[in-house]
């Protein structure tokens, strides 16, 4: 049974208030404060018959002091901790594997589910440069991803299930608590600096959860985080992309990858539904939904290099043809081969030659430098294990074989 509350929906809430004024026994099933926004923070609290205030103490104490023990909270009244502790939790999920790159990059593996469960990851990645101030967290919002672009490893896996607000913002308390396991609660300060939602999963399919999430990192009695340095990247789920600028102020990442409708078609299947006349369309009404005084004054495209794919000089072309009326930064991903994976990295000289004709036109160009290799917690590598509904994995497991065979007969 779920003993997560995910939204505050008239159906969800009774659900809570009920689980407040039933007796409670041994099997209760507790309710998790973790992922809950302030306003359902707000609810929860007013339904049990306390002030609203509460709700902004106990956020302060999960999310500011990491601390997941009501006892510990020593503003609120006695009675009220024991109230809180009889029918409540504090739980991020469970971490299986904990590993640490060469390079600073580290990665959580979380166990998500009933029983054996599924596997997410979740990856911190400190700045490559020499003061190491800037981490960015890179947060997973499925099991899985229904999308199966060509060339991802999770979209190989097919999707189990979204995840919940508590899944999602626990990654973000996870990763800020493990560096602060050993240091006294008055003296502990968040570690993470910025945000991206570009793990496993497409975000905009989990579109409350992951919502519900941003709202905690935006606000000022959690983790108070800037709305520039929060990004959601999207494949390109054009009416959500219209109700994410009604509803959030967030920068924006489209995984574009392709700068023509063919490949595209190809590489990020959603474009059949969404062409990228649409994309483009929906991008440019988000920038403009607020103006220059929001985050919203550039949109972010990610496009992965794939050797003699998309990386052409043609390419380059189109694609300052596709953006020429679309404030954006362009950032190069060398791509990251996966087992069986069906591309394979453009060559250096190809990236640094793609990028010189963005830059030259005008373009912010980057290229994303590759890092934690060495715990494959580089981009697009982010496995996870997920119990497949789709046997997708069994499909993609068969034609691979299939094409092993193909190659040893014909040599
Ligand atoms: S690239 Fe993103 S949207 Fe596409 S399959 Fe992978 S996780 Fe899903």
């Amino acid at each position: 049974m779920n003993t997560e509350v995910l939204t505050s929906s008239p159906a969800q809430a009774q659900q809570r208030d009920a689980a407040l004024v039933q007796p409670q026994d041994a099997v209760a099933p507790k309710v998790n404060l973790m992922g809950m926004s302030r306003q359902e923070l707000e609810q929860f609290f007013e339904a049990m018959g306390e002030k609203k205030f509460r709700a902004t103490q106990v956020m302060k104490w999960i999310h500011q002091f990491f601390v997941t023990d009501f006892s510990l909270m020593s503003n609120i009244s006695g009675k009220l901790r024991e109230k809180l502790m009889a029918r409540c939790e504090i739980r991020a999920p469970e971490v299986v594997h904990r590993h640490y790159s060469k390079d600073g990059t580290r990665k959580w593996v979380f166990r998500v589910g009933d029983g054996a469960g599924s596997l997410v990851e979740t990856v911190l990645i400190p700045a490559d440069d020499k003061t190491g101030a800037r981490k960015t967290l890179c947060i997973s919002s499925q099991v899985g991803c229904a999308l199966d672009c060509s060339f991802c490893s999770t979209g190989k896996q097919g999707f189990q299930r979204d995840l919940t607000p508590a899944e999602i913002i626990g990654q973000l308390w996870m990763a800020n608590y493990s560096y602060m396991e050993e240091v006294a609660i008055a003296e502990r300060e968040r570690t993470v600096t910025n945000v991206v939602m570009m793990g496993m999963g497409e975000p905009l399919l989990n579109y409350d959860a992951v919502l519900s999430s941003m709202q905690i990192m935006l606000d000022d009695f959690a983790y108070g985080m800037s709305k520039r340095r929060v990004t959601l990247s999207t494949s390109g789920v054009v009416p959500k992309i219209d109700q994410l600028a009604q509803d959030i102020d967030v920068a924006l990442a489209i995984s574009l990858h392709a700068p023509n409708d063919a490949l595209r078609n190809e590489l990020v299947p959603i474009n059949k539904k969404y062409p990228l006349a649409e994309l483009i369309a929906a991008c440019q009404r988000y920038l403009a939904k607020d103006g220059h005084d929001s985050s919203r004054r550039h949109v972010t495209i990610e496009y992965v290099m794939l050797d003699g794919v998309n990386d052409q000089p043609e390419h380059a072309q189109q694609l300052l043809k596709l953006l020429k009326n679309l404030p954006s930064k362009i950032n190069l991903i060398p791509f990251n081969p996966f087992p069986h994976a069906p591309y394979g990295r453009s060559s250096r000289n190809r990236i640094m030659a793609f990028q010189k004709t963005l830059s030259d036109a005008g373009f912010v160009c980057t290229i994303r430098q590759t890092r934690g290799d060495d715990i494959d917690a580089a981009c697009g590598q982010l496995v996870g294990q997920v119990a497949d509904r789709t046997r997708r994995a069994a499909q993609w497991k068969k034609k691979v074989e299939q094409q092993h065979v193909i190659m040893r007969s014909s040599s």
